[in-house]
């Protein structure tokens, strides 16, 4: 099955005997009857599983090229239940420039519960080698990256991870699987933000994991059920009903996203714009080789760096939401420094480039012409 087939098809047959819907029913239950001790239909209680998030579950293992799908109740959450396999003692090396929040539950919760982090620049592959010793665990990538779009070569990664048979985790938030998928580059976790493109409408809050392996995904499932951080059947309603036009809504997102990057490069107000399927962009050619397209996020800098032209900017533009978040249908402007990015202590943030300047499109599925006319008169302002 091809990509856009599996995500309106794959991992998804009927589960609903009773009148043969062709959307699965939302099984708003917390329990489901036995005729007798232990005897039932496959479900108990719906923190062990419920069966509109099973269908969910299906689907995305499908659309990743993955066996097994975890959904849970925010991207932090399914991120945690990963950090959960790890003991006191045990090391982690990850990307410096990774989303705010997966920062802050690793720096002020995890560090607590005795696990080591290594925050490293990935761009070179073999610079990961100098931070392996006994105790490293897991390598955990985001590529693009958030805000930055810095771009990781995964398959480069995968050979250095595999060598040391260490755990390789790919936040594919920003790619999806309609653009990259890290399983087939050799990543043993697929984690989503799901509440971005996979929902795709800015109305619901999930995470998800994707893995190959039976034992690992055991694993997971028992830290899911035990944990209980699971997504609820009501948004995995809506999540799967996202994820059946990923396909239509990623292509566009990457047509709008190429044509903002474009029209930024040459705006004579504009400093810096950082968008991978640029050819200026320093890993263009990893993206090109990794990705199919490069996607609908943009982060770009005044020539003006002052917060004063920054802010001005911001609150000036009109069909450009100013909020947190991103992969919605709509266009959506974040100042990364105080909103997404706001729990990195300064230092870590100034180090990797989100200063006061820093702007971040999530550029919508809008007409192109009302954006640029939109991001026009914003920087006429
Ligand atoms: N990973 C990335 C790349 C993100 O952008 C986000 C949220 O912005 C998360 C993880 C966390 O996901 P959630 O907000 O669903 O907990």
């Amino acid at each position: 099955m091809k990509f856009n087939t599996k995500a309106i098809h794959g991992g998804q047959q009927h589960i609903d005997p009773a009148y043969n819907s062709v959307m699965p029913p939302i099984y708003q239950t917390t329990t489901y009857a036995q005729s007798a001790p232990g005897v039932h239909k496959g479900f108990e209680y719906s923190r062990s599983g419920n069966p509109t998030r099973e269908a969910l579950e299906k689907a995305i293992a499908s659309i990743e090229n993955g066996t097994y799908g975890l959904a849970f109740g925010s991207g932090l959450a399914a991120i945690d239940a990963v950090l959960k396999i790890l003991k006191p003692g045990d090391e982690v090396i990850c990307t410096s420039d990774l989303y705010g929040g997966s920062y802050r539950l690793f720096t002020n919760i995890l560090l607590n519960f005795g696990v080591k982090f290594h925050f490293i620049g990935m761009e070179n592959a073999e610079d990961i080698e100098n931070f392996v010793n006994g105790n490293t665990q897991l390598v955990w990538v985001e590529t693009p990256t958030n805000p930055m779009m810095n771009i990781i070569d995964i398959e480069a990664i995968a050979r250095i991870t595999q060598r040391h048979h260490l755990l390789l985790a790919v936040d594919n938030t920003f790619a999806t699987a309609y653009l990259q998928k890290p399983l087939d580059l050799g990543a043993d976790i697929v984690m989503h933000s799901v509440t971005k493109y996979l929902g795709g409408h800015s109305d619901l809050l999930m995470g998800a994991l994707i893995v190959k392996e039976a034992k690992l995904a055991e694993e997971l499932h028992f830290i899911q059920f035990a944990a209980g951080a699971v997504a609820a059947p009501m948004d995995s309603f809506l999540a799967l009903r996202g994820i059946k036009t990923l396909h239509i809504r990623m292509q566009r997102h990457c047509e709008n996203g190429s044509i903002v990057a474009n029209f930024l490069m040459n705006h004579p107000k504009v400093g810096a714009v950082y968008y991978p399927g640029l050819k200026e962009h320093p890993n263009h050619e990893v993206a090109k080789k990794q990705m199919k397209d490069f996607g609908g996020v943009v982060s770009f800098r005044l020539k003006d760096e002052s917060r004063e032209a920054t802010f001005k900017f911001l609150e000036s533009i009109k069909f450009f939401t100013l909020a947190e978040s991103l992969g919605g249908v709509e266009s959506i402007a974040n100042h990364s420094a105080t909103m997404s990015h706001a729990s990195m202590i300064e230092e870590a943030r100034l180090k990797i480039g989100i200063t006061d300047s820093l702007i971040r499109l999530s550029v919508g599925i809008e007409d192109e012409e009302d954006l640029l006319m939109d991001l026009q008169q914003a920087l006429n302002q």
